[in-house]
């Protein structure tokens, strides 16, 4: 065997590829993850880190809401809900063994999600959200406006009605990827930054990837290169649904704390409360464009919504913006399993803004196919690679 031979290639150092690459070298798979720029350089040092299990994926998901695909295994739920709820949950004991692991404490904050309605329209659908959360029968509580103005009294008094998810909670994005990648590396996964990897083919029972320094060989391959995914699969004869949404967000900071939680308007601006008093405000979202640059027009938008949400806002100090590509996914759900025409060649992508609460699951659900373990609890029909391919005759 030699020095560049691997069973599992991972191409993309994301969160998805770290959180794989993580779960395959705790099982004593020999991984290496091609990453063309740093670590986690893209969307998963970009993103606010909320695991909005409840908050993204209620009634008007597009997956829930046409129950295209209802999930066998679980025919009275939609199958996103309960896998996005194991993955928030599967965050807490992730907490601590990645603390153990590599010393980095990825910021897991559990103090809920507060969705604000600021229109009666906004309201009713609202209202339509808590009632489906109350029929799932997950923790959900509405809040009038003399509720919120006790809860978290810096909040506008403008609004209609709340719903707070006590149980979505959220992390430090750039923390909970760098932590996949030294925990992977603790276990004896390897990295190499700054290789893009240019195709792959199959020689005999593996697949030689050939990259900007050289060739690597692998027993099997994952393909976890986020909005870059469908540009790479298309050289394999795979056309996916897929396209950039970029989304621009800022951090500023304010003297002492003025929320506990994670503040969502329905109009689509979020607070998030960070350490050391910082606040994240996101996000813009365009989409088509592979470009990262921070615009005026998306900085105003965003400051303009969160002094309407939170106005004492106004006298915190500036820090920084920044702007990340989200991949999205046609129908707006992942794709994950095996690519069609080659068998060993995985795909994990399209996660678009949920990246990081899918993270834990994401990564068990490859491991368990990389090893033929199957999907266990969960029917993957949703996340067909081929879903939008289908032929009609007439
Ligand atoms: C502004 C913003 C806010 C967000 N907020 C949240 C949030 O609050 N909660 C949440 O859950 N999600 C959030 N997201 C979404 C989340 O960031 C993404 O879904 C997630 O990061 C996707 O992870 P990934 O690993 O698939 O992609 P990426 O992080 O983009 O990683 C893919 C990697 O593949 C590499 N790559 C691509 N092509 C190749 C190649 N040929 N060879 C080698 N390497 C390659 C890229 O350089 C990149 O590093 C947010 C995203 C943005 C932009």
């Amino acid at each position: 065997m030699n020095g560049n031979h691997y069973d599992v290639a991972i191409i993309g150092g994301g969160v998805i590829g770290g959180s794989i690459a993580f779960q395959l070298a705790k099982r004593n798979v020999r991984v290496v993850v091609l990453e063309k720029d740093r670590i986690a350089s893209e969307a998963s040092s970009a993103a606010a880190g909320m695991l909005g299990a409840q908050s993204e994926f209620s009634n008007e998901h597009p997956l829930i809401s046409s129950m295209a695909y209802p999930c066998e295994k679980c025919p009275s739920t939609p199958c996103f809900i309960p896998f996005a709820l194991k993955s928030r949950d599967m965050i807490v004991p992730l907490a601590e063994e990645l603390k153990e692991l590599t010393g980095i404490d990825i910021g897991l904050v559990q103090k809920g999600i507060l969705k604000i309605a600021l229109t009666e329209e906004e309201n009713e659908a609202l209202q339509r959200n808590y009632e489906f959360w109350r029929r799932m029968e997950q923790s959900v509580q509405w809040l009038s406006v003399d509720d919120v103005a006790v809860f978290e009294p810096n909040v506008t008094k403008n609004l209609r009605g709340a719903m707070y998810l006590p149980n979505d909670g959220q992390v430090s994005a750039p923390d909970l990827s760098l932590a996949f990648a030294k925990a992977s590396i603790v276990y004896g996964a390897e990295w190499q930054e700054f290789t893009e990897v240019l195709d792959v083919a199959q020689e005999g029972d593996d697949y030689r990837l050939r990259t900007n320094h050289g060739t690597v060989h692998a027993g099997a391959v994952v393909v976890a290169a986020g909005a870059w995914s469908a540009l790479f699969l298309e050289k394999t004869g795979l056309s996916l649904s897929m396209y950039p949404v970029k989304g621009e967000c800022l951090l500023v900071k304010v003297e002492k704390p003025i929320i506990q939680t994670t503040v969502f308007a329905k109009n689509g601006c979020y607070i998030v409360p960070k350490k050391g008093n910082r606040l994240l405000i996101g996000a813009t979202s365009t989409p088509y464009t592979f470009d990262k640059k921070v615009t005026v027009q998306g900085i105003m938008s965003l400051l303009e919504r969160a002094q309407q949400l939170l106005p004492t806002i106004r006298t915190a100090e500036w820090e920084r913006a920044w702007a990340g590509i989200r991949p999205q996914t046609g129908d707006g759900v992942p794709y994950i399993g095996e690519h069609p025409h080659y068998k060993n060649i995985w795909i994990a992508t399209g996660h678009y803004r949920n990246g990081i609460l899918l993270s834990p699951i994401t990564g068990v659900i490859i491991a368990d196919l990389v090893e033929g373990k199957g999907s266990g609890e969960f029917d993957l029909a949703p996340f067909s690679l081929t879903r939008h391919q289908a032929t009609y005759t007439v």
